[in-house]
């Protein structure tokens, strides 16, 4: 098994935070799980019955997801995957698909919609942008706001260097529901609980019972900022508290290591202090970007404990988010939108580095 770790190394540069691979998350429950839980660096899971398995989610490209069922192959060697469920639309969940031929995919009817929606062109095209940025970045002819265009060809290069997504044969599911569903997997009982939307519109949740396990996805994040595209906040805060009224030992997230009840109270917490700290002064008529700007940058992030998770730039995200509902014009985020939330985020992401250097004297 440890040889087994030591292959999944972060796909960003950054040292591991915890073990990666496969990780046994209760009885008959497996978790894959990919250091350190930031962009693309999403975790799946598995459960084996008698003669039948189910895995959830696959990963955002196929050659992640061949690596990830290759080291599965021994454990359900007498028992085939034959369900697929995906957790949510976005694309690091569900992408690797076409690799787990022949099982039936189930998804929320919600998710299943915004499925139907996406193209990896668009990521093509986006990943080409930063492309052509980092070029003009680094051209010797100086024009304004050369230094940030740089800044953001880097930062969006390097999210979407580890994924190869030229073979990616969009695969959506075969079943859809809403509400709850429960499944029989060889023998065992396990629940499909929607609990959307929250951090995309159709989010669910995997309860298995007679291992005391929740499958969170990314209604978990742990480690790393959230980052909530759907929204509203009310609406994830419940997500969080139906997962701890399960009476699971365990929890698997979307993105992180495998964690207890307390790492769930901490992202409730964040989410509570998040819309404390945004709303007074959204409703002072701060526009969001700035918000999340004095937010990120400010002592409080750092006093309220959420400054060591990774990614704290996605509050920008979060902040629009909380924006939006309170303005009653929540809507999901298009193509143009997430190049701007990017953009904006590798800039911010750039000053928390630079900021935190400065105060612990530079030893970033
Ligand atoms: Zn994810």
């Amino acid at each position: 098994m440890t040889a087994l770790f030591s292959t999944v190394e972060p796909l960003h540069p950054a040292p591991s935070r915890y073990q990666g691979g496969l990780t046994e998350a209760g009885a008959g429950v497996h978790a894959w799980l990919q250091p350190n839980g930031l962009l693309g660096e999403s975790n799946a899971a598995l459960l084996i019955g008698a003669g039948s398995s189910l895995l959830i989610d696959t990963l955002w490209d196929p050659t992640l997801t061949r690596r990830m069922l290759a080291a599965i192959a021994p454990l359900v060697a007498e028992a085939p995957i034959e369900t697929l469920v995906n957790t949510h639309s976005d694309g690091d969940h569900w992408w690797g698909n076409q690799e787990v031929v022949g099982a039936e995919i189930i998804a929320t009817e919600a998710a299943s919609a915004v499925m139907q929606t996406q193209t990896p062109g668009e990521i093509k095209r986006f990943r080409a942008l930063a492309r052509g940025l980092g070029l003009a970045g680094s051209s010797a002819i100086p024009y304004p706001r050369r230094k940030e265009t740089a800044v953001v060809a880097a930062y969006v290069g390097e999210a979407l260097r580890p994924f190869g997504f030229d073979d990616v044969r969009l695969t959506p599911p075969t079943r859809t529901f809403s509400g709850r569903l429960e499944l029989d997997i060889g023998g065992r009982v396990v629940e499909l609980i929607e609990v959307g939307p929250a951090h995309t519109p159709g989010d669910l949740i995997v309860w298995i019972p007679d291992a005391r396990v929740a499958i969170a996805a990314d209604i978990l994040f742990i480690g790393v900022t959230p980052i909530m595209w759907a929204g509203p906040i009310e609406g994830w805060i419940a997500a969080l508290e139906l997962l701890l009224d399960l009476g699971a030992e365990r929890f698997v997230p979307g993105h992180g290591p495998i964690c207890g009840a307390d790492e769930v109270g901490r992202l409730i917490d964040y989410w509570r202090w998040l819309e404390r700290a945004a709303g007074g002064r959204l409703a002072d008529g701060s526009a969001p970007a700035e918000v999340a700007r004095a937010l990120v940058l400010g002592d409080e992030i750092v006093a309220a404990g959420f400054a060591d998770w990774l990614g704290p730039e996605r509050a920008l995200v979060n902040v629009r988010t909380i924006d939006a509902h309170r303005r009653a014009a929540a809507k999901l985020p298009g193509p143009r939108e997430i190049v701007d939330a990017f953009f904006r985020m590798a800039l911010l992401a750039h000053d928390f580095d630079a900021r935190r250097a400065s105060v612990h004297g530079g030893e970033r």
